[in-house]
């Protein structure tokens, strides 16, 4: 079925409810429907969705984009989940980055390399990360009832977080840094759990249910974004 000039994958299924998805990496849409319905109401369901449809599809196309960063204005940038535009200026001091509005201005000597102007960046969301995680870690480390001896921040490709549980260490992954901020309780709730159970079994899950209850819908949510590609960043202690 095309509307609005997007194509959109129909999936019938024994389910109540018609349920929309946007999916990664190119923003493919597919409706589930039940058995049952007729193509007018899919129809208009679709078009009573459609604004939010295009802004995903938009949003998956910047984030495709960002495999490929310039650092130049006009680029999107993501921090906590919000998209912000990058306006570039010169200077001969040291380089900053100041957000006004939606406007994310990174203040750069004009002869700096691509990987310096990443550097930067990386530099500044690190410290973005480091100012939410000892919060987030002392709330959690007393409700769940555990302790993380070491907790680092590094650029992973593939893992929001890892846990070493017998060494009691997390690693949390500086790209949790452009994801909603629920995200990066969702990863942090979710190694410190490790550290009661190793494995990815029921009883994990229970624990998941017990201390945060919307842990699916935050998972879903991070999922729905891709990872940027960065290089490797040396590991880093908080
Ligand atoms: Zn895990």
């Amino acid at each position: 079925m095309i509307v609005s000039g997007i194509e959109i994958d129909i999936v019938k299924k024994d389910i109540k409810n018609m349920h929309l998805s946007v999916l990664p990496p190119d923003g493919k849409v597919r409706v589930s429907v039940p058995k049952d319905i007729s193509d007018d109401a899919i129809q208009l369901f679709v078009i009573s969705k459609i604004s939010w449809i295009k802004r995903q599809i938009d949003d998956f196309n910047s984030q495709l984009r960002q495999t490929n960063r310039e650092y130049v204005s006009g680029e999107s940038h993501y921090i906590w989940g919000q998209r912000y535009r990058m306006e570039v200026r010169h200077t001969q001091g040291n380089s900053k980055i100041d957000i006004k509005g939606n406007k994310f201005i990174f203040i750069v000597r004009p002869e700096s390399t691509i990987k310096q102007r990443e550097n930067t960046m990386n530099e500044w969301y690190r410290k973005q990360l480091k100012s939410k995680m000892p919060d987030l870690f002392s709330k959690w480390e007393e409700i769940i009832g555990v302790h993380a001896e070491e907790v680092y921040v590094k650029n992973m490709l593939t893992k929001w977080g890892t846990c070493n549980v017998d060494a009691k260490r997390i690693w949390i992954n500086l790209q949790l840094t452009k994801k909603p901020p629920q995200c990066l309780e969702y990863v942090i709730v979710h190694e410190l759990v490790h550290l009661l159970e190793k494995s990815h079994n029921v009883r994990f899950t229970q624990y998941m249910d017990q201390f945060l209850p919307d842990w699916k819908e935050r998972k879903h949510e991070l999922n729905q974004f891709i990872m940027d590609c960065y290089c490797n960043l040396p590991t880093d202690s908080l």
